[in-house]
């Protein structure tokens, strides 16, 4: 990450606001904001392929499901926070990953200026060409502070998106069962 960009950036912003960029309280402000993106946006240019290598062999190829991920993203589009939850399930091909693997990969592609939709289809799809289970369910629920915040204030709404891969596509009854899962 380019710091002292990202620090110009930040002082152009304010000054562009109308702020006193040499007011006490915003003399480290720059600095602060470049620190923090090595945080925040680190997952740029990352995949989860480190994080779901790690394999365990099983017998038998029952479900997995890890519900109630907190995450934390940016919206690409106001660079606001979107937060909320992520629930994973797969169906093993004899193969399984350690369960805090699974909150690492949504945190991989996260941690960047993303959308909702992109965001549940790339954890899907990683766990599809990295794991390759029979079948992925993705689900994120979250609340865009762009919307909360601002334009249609709605605070508290939360948006829904799902992703379907191998054996969950298409199948109703397998992903009414892991809606049931998920909200029990
Ligand atoms: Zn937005």
């Amino acid at each position: 990450m380019d710091y002292d960009k990202i620090k110009q950036a930040v002082k152009m912003f304010l000054e562009g606001i109308g702020e006193d960029v040499n007011r006490e309280g915003l003399l480290e402000t720059p600095d602060r904001v470049a620190r923090m993106c090595e945080e925040i946006y680190g997952g740029m240019g990352k995949t989860a392929e480190e994080h779901l290598s790690k394999q365990f062999t099983v017998d038998n190829n029952d479900v997995v499901l890890v519900k109630d991920i907190m995450f934390y993203s940016t919206c690409e589009h106001h660079l606001l926070p979107f937060f909320g939850k992520a629930h994973i399930a797969y169906i093993p091909d004899g193969k399984v990953v350690g369960l805090s693997k699974l909150a690492r990969t949504v945190e991989v592609y996260a941690r960047r200026p993303q959308i909702q939709e992109q965001l549940t289809s790339q954890i899907a799809n990683a766990l599809e060409e990295y794991l390759a289970p029979k079948g992925v369910m993705v689900m994120l629920e979250a609340e865009h502070m762009c919307m909360s915040m601002r334009g249609i204030k709605k605070p508290g709404s939360q948006t829904v998106t799902y992703a379907a891969r191998g054996c969950f596509a298409g199948d109703h009854d397998k992903q009414r069962m892991f809606m049931d899962m998920v909200r029990s």
